[in-house]
């Protein structure tokens, strides 16, 4: 079946014949499938029956060779009598949709005849007096019922399989389908009439939440602005990083309204229907217009909002949706307190005309949180779950720099997951901060085992970054240092110290100090083992990604000076840049990015072997513990120097 079908595809494509659509293909099976089912029945039947003269027949009945006789409306059958060798008619095995039909077609062995029906009075009677068997069929017995038998069934049969699989088909294409193109269906977008939260569920977004309390004012009071001759933003984008909480936001700002949430996702708003977005767009405004106030919602518009002459090839239907975004946005009366939000973290790709004044004119940026903002949403978080007096959420903060509000949420969830594990009631500060190496690093992974040699590399390595860090800020350098390796791929781990306070910018020796730390890891190595191994490719990948930006995009090479020469394309995703040089430049650029690193690579080594006593005793001791805190990386670090420093104040 399945090679068929292929066949017929393969085959139809080639000539580009109207076969090529599937629903015509499917018709021209059933119908050919009906016509010679039928075929062959009324072949295999006509076979066994001959047809005679009504004379014949009635000759027949006097001579005695009829057994029995059934007549319908337009026939007479006859049947004969059974005879005792095999009649000449040789029975064809049949095989009926996989029944063995061979026995019921052959019906004994006694020869059909038939013949027209002809109304005979005396007909009756003399059956009657033969004593011969007569009947008339109930069913099948009016052409009627025959004719709606073997046409009209199979081709009501086939209908409903057509039906089922064209609703198969549009399924699978999501939403309208083959048949609703055109035709907005249930599903379309959400609607909450009530979200159930309010500003207080978002935190460490304070400017955000006062950008969009304008809004709720005007939902709340629309004839106060109405009155002055104000006009309210029609639309306002959230844009920020993901899972920073800007789909929060539009349901807080509907929370605090109290007001009907519309919202959909911008990705199903493109199908691949031409149309289709455009329709749902439409009739999305005019719903909600019906029940304003209320917000609409568009997440991820970007995928809708792309600007269009920046495409490399021209998407109609996005077009089309986009057009349609821009006219109800023109279109709609906001004076009945209708506000869109949408959310994107690409906002540079967003179509201009999206951008001007009455459509998404107000920009509310939703940044990543601060160390106030990201302690203010670990307490959101922390609120629903037990948690026992050794809970620091303070020093949680300090140690998830760089991390999301959903981030956040996660930790908090699987610290609560690891207190189950462990059978505890309450979650205790041990929990929450494993739970933030398990986000960062992923999880320990018990079975693979390190052979004493590699384990000694890592561990060298390890506290190599460790030991450089120390020397150029003085101060203490991790956390925490483990030989244990995790599932997103690290061997080793250094969960750097956190800063108390956090840092907005960044000067130059700063950044080759980093840049020194990076290398230093392979600088251990190399000095120890002589050996260079792939544990440092992503040290190498990150010292080189700061080195290229010092020199591309913060003005910090003597080379260059001032000149932009990449710029970030997409800020909140993965910050991915792009040049801005010619082709002699960048390789310019790659032959200073190099020298930088050998010099750092230098410093790195040197740092190392004059403090090779601390090296060796450290990474000794972290071969021993596999994990090591901060605090006995100091202590280490303290006694081996005052030990050196001793001889020296001897002399
Ligand atoms: P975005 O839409 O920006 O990608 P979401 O709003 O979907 O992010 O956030 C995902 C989840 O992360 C939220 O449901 C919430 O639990 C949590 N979250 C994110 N930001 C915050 C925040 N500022 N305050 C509290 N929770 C947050
Ligand atoms: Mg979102
Ligand atoms: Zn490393």
């Amino acid at each position: 079946m399945a090679m068929n079908d292929n066949k017929h595809k393969n085959g139809s494509d080639g000539s580009g014949s109207p076969f090529r659509n599937p629903i015509i293909i499917f018709i021209v099976i059933s119908v050919a499938a009906t016509l010679l089912l039928n075929l062959l029945l009324s072949a295999m039947t006509a076979q066994r029956r001959t047809e005679i003269k009504y004379n014949e027949f009635i000759k027949m009945l006097d001579k005695g060779e009829v057994s029995e006789v059934v007549i319908t409306s337009d026939r007479i059958t006859i049947y004969g009598l059974p005879q005792t060798e095999q009649s000449e008619v040789s029975t064809p095995s049949v095989m009926l949709f996989g029944i063995d039909a061979t026995e019921a077609l052959s019906e004994a062995s006694r020869p059909i005849y038939y013949t027209g029906y002809i109304p005979d009075d005396e007909l009756l009677g003399k059956l009657n007096e033969l004593g011969v068997e007569y009947s008339t069929p109930v069913e099948n017995s009016s052409p009627i019922v025959n004719f709606l038998l073997t046409w009209v069934l199979p081709f009501a049969f086939m209908y409903l399989m057509i039906m089922l699989f064209m609703r198969f088909m549009s399924k699978r294409m999501g939403g309208g389908g083959i048949m609703g193109i055109g035709q907005s269906q249930a599903k379309m977008y959400n609607v909450e009439d009530k979200t159930g939260i309010t500003f207080a569920d978002v935190a460490g977004q304070e400017e955000a939440k006062e950008s969009l309390n304008e809004i709720v004012d005007f939902l709340h009071h629309p004839a106060k602005y109405t009155a002055i001759g104000a006009k309210q933003p029609r639309g306002a984008l959230l844009v920020g990083p993901p899972g920073t909480g800007k789909t929060l936001l539009a349901k807080a700002v509907a929370g605090e309204a109290n007001v009907p949430f519309f919202s959909l996702s911008g990705s199903e708003f493109v199908e691949m229907f031409v149309g289709v977005g455009a329709s749902r767009v439409r009739d999305l405004f005019k719903q909600a217009s019906s029940k304003a106030p209320c917000i609409i919602f568009i997440d991820e518009i970007d995928a809708i909002g792309k600007s269009r002459d920046a495409q490399m090839m021209s998407n109609d239907e996005r077009e089309q949706t986009l057009n349609q975004l821009l006219s109800e946005m023109d279109g709609f009366d906001s004076s009945k307190g209708l506000v869109v939000l949408a959310a994107t973290n690409r906002p540079e790709i967003l179509d201009k005309a999206l951008l001007r004044p009455g459509r998404f004119d107000r920009r509310i940026i939703v940044e990543k949180p601060d160390l106030k903002g990201r302690e203010d949403i670990l307490r959101v978080h922390i609120k629903n779950v037990k948690t026992d007096s050794t809970v620091d959420l303070h020093e949680m903060a300090l140690a998830t720099s760089g991390a999301a509000g959903a981030d956040l949420a996660n930790m908090v969830n699987e610290a609560a997951l690891r207190a189950v594990r462990f059978g505890r009631t309450a979650v205790n500060q041990e929990d929450l901060m494993d739970s933030v190496e398990v986000i960062i690093a992923g999880k320990e992974k018990k079975d693979r085992i390190l052979s004493p040699e590699e384990k000694r590399i890592v561990s060298f390595h390890e506290v190599g970054h460790a030991l450089a860090t120390a020397l150029q800020k003085n101060t203490q350098p991790v956390q925490k240092i483990t030989i244990v390796p995790r599932t997103m791929g690290a061997l080793g781990y250094t969960m750097q110290m956190p800063d108390e306070e956090e840092k907005y910018l960044n000067d130059r020796d700063e950044l080759l100090d980093q840049i020194t730390v990076f290398l230093a890891g392979r600088a251990a190595e190399e000095l120890v083992f002589n050996k260079m191994t792939t544990g440092a490719s992503n040290d190498i990948e990150r010292a080189t990604e700061l080195a290229r930006r010092m020199i591309t995009m913060f003005g910090m090479s003597e080379r260059f000076g001032l000149v932009g020469l990449e710029s970030i394309q997409n800020k909140y995703l993965d910050g991915r840049s792009v040049a801005n040089c010619s082709e002699e430049t960048k390789t310019e650029i790659d032959r200073e990015i190099i020298k930088i690193m050998k010099e750092r690579y230098e410093i790195a080594k040197q740092l190392l072997i004059d403090n090779r006593d601390a090296l060796d005793e450290i990474a000794e001791y972290l071969i021993r513990k596999e994990t090591i805190t901060g605090d006995e990386f100091m202590t280490i670090f303290r006694r081996v120097k005052e030990n050196r420093e001793k001889p020296e104040e001897n002399e």
